[in-house]
């Protein structure tokens, strides 16, 4: 078992415990769990945009193949 300081109150802490036993301070074990939380959060963030710019970008695909449609449709009369 390792033994860190807490940030907090600067006693010793478990690596592994979730929080400080004296002050209740959030420790090292919850750090790296929120870790995890935070990276799925920023690739959300980055997938949501992707799939904005995709929806963006389909959907000025889709108007300029219509446009050219109707265009051509309409020379061909
Ligand atoms: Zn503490």
């Amino acid at each position: 078992m390792v033994l860190v300081p807490c940030p907090a109150c600067d006693r010793r802490v478990s690596e592994k415990a979730l929080a400080s036993p004296s002050c209740g301070h959030p420790g090292r074990a919850s750090e790296r769990h929120g870790v995890v939380p935070a990276l799925s959060r920023v690739a959300g963030t980055y997938v949501s945009a992707n799939a904005v710019t995709g929806a963006i970008l389909g959907s000025v695909m889709f108007l300029s193949v219509a446009a050219v449609l109707i265009t051509l449709i309409l020379a061909h009369r």
